[in-house]
């Protein structure tokens, strides 16, 4: 069998109206996809393999009848999505495939016919379908979730530190003025800063991600757990509506937010999963849940001393947010068992930290910082014994 190189996805539309919308794909040869729906919000997913997307995020823009925006991205190695935002329930009319002919591309084609709630949660939301490469209808299946495999412990006798870049693949988070891409900065970020603290704080460290792929919020939390790890630093530069708003900030699990920007940022923050077409569970009181055990209370003095150690570092080097020391209810911080933390680098919606977040002498100054506070961390804890 010959290598095949990879398809580019080269463009992408809507048309249609309240009624119905007709989604279409433009590849460079046609391929096997996945469709099916989501609730609350109503959303159509479109599962391809590996492809590279050659056309501007703008385009997610549309607003076409039954759909109101796409997205679209990495989901993992295998496999890329489309997520469509539909305006009310809707179930899949028709979906096939289009050979190339006369010089058009070939296509992945999608239906939609709105129908009514009923009809939504009784049998549209049961329906994935499977369209072969020639575009017929494979079968028909139900939804399976994926779940990330961790890999084996790995054991050192040094503290394991997770840190857990944000974003990545079709969920870009924050982009900057312009273009800095969140999901591409705190990456760049998370490798450059494991290489020094395994050089300088005596410890192992993992990351969530390693490429610009979705990892859910649900996935991050597994991992560090399937790592054992002893700390986990999930890293950030997001947009606030405040434009002011600047400087790094450090932020602990907490079931009531400590003011308004901070309860805004952790419910965009939590819609990570929602964009990316994930299935979400009600989970709304899983946060105060979790606050309640003894292990929590104990995991959260942890978080809280890594929390002050970290602002204590980082205030030496670069400038930080009027409180930097904040909480609310981010998901990717509620394992029970690991002191977390959620650090914003900075904010891309400030222009000056957009500045400075992408400066390298910048860049040099925090990880100084954060390699300090991760061995007085441990340093501490260590006195502390085991049971604090
Ligand atoms: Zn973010």
């Amino acid at each position: 069998m010959q290598a095949q190189s990879q398809i580019h996805v080269s463009a992408a539309r809507t048309a249609g109206d309240a009624k119905q919308a007709r989604f279409v794909l433009d590849l460079s040869r046609p391929l096997p996809f996945t469709v099916f729906l989501l609730q609350k919000p109503y959303r159509l997913v479109m599962d391809l393999p590996a492809v590279s997307f050659e056309m501007a995020q703008g385009i997610a823009q549309v607003e076409r009848g039954l759909v109101s925006n796409f997205r679209f991205g990495v989901i993992n190695e295998s496999r890329s999505r489309v997520v469509l935002d539909l305006k009310g329930p809707a179930r899949i009319a028709k979906a096939f495939g289009l050979p190339s002919v006369d010089g058009n591309p070939a296509r992945a084609v999608v239906e939609l016919e709105a129908v009514s709630e009923q009809a939504f949660v009784g049998q549209a939301l049961q329906d994935v379908l499977h369209i072969g490469p020639e575009g017929e209808r494979a079968e028909k299946s139900r939804l399976v979730s994926s779940v990330p495999t961790p890999r084996a412990r790995q054991k050192s006798g040094r503290p394991v530190v997770v840190l857990d870049p944000g974003h990545g693949g079709i969920d870009t988070g924050a982009v900057s003025a312009n273009g800095v891409q969140e999901s591409v900065l705190v990456l760049r970020f998370a490798k450059l800063l494991k290489k020094h603290l395994e050089a300088k704080a005596g410890v192992d460290v993992v990351l969530t991600r390693e490429s610009d792929k979705f990892v859910s919020l649900g996935g991050r939390v597994a991992f560090a757990q399937s790592r054992n790890a002893d700390l986990f630093i999930s890293i950030h530069a997001d947009s606030v509506r405040e434009r002011y708003v600047r400087g790094a900030t450090v932020y602990t699990l907490s079931d009531r937010a400590s003011d308004q920007v901070s309860a805004g940022l952790a419910q965009r923050e939590n819609r990570s999963d929602l964009l990316a077409g994930m299935q979400i569970e009600d989970e709304d009181d899983v946060v105060a849940d979790i606050l309640i055990s003894l292990t929590r209370r104990e995991t959260a003095n942890h978080s809280a001393l890594y929390s002050r150690t970290l602002v204590g570092a980082l205030e030496q080097s670069v400038h930080m947010s009027k409180t930097p020391a904040r909480s609310a209810g981010f998901r990717v911080l509620k394992a029970p068992d690991i002191p977390s933390v959620l650090l914003e680098l900075g904010f891309l919606s400030n222009k000056q930290d957009q500045v400075e977040l992408t400066s390298k002498l910048w860049q040099d100054k925090a990880i100084r910082s954060i390699v300090t506070s991760v061995q007085r961390f441990f340093a501490k804890r260590g006195s502390l014994g085991a049971d604090q």
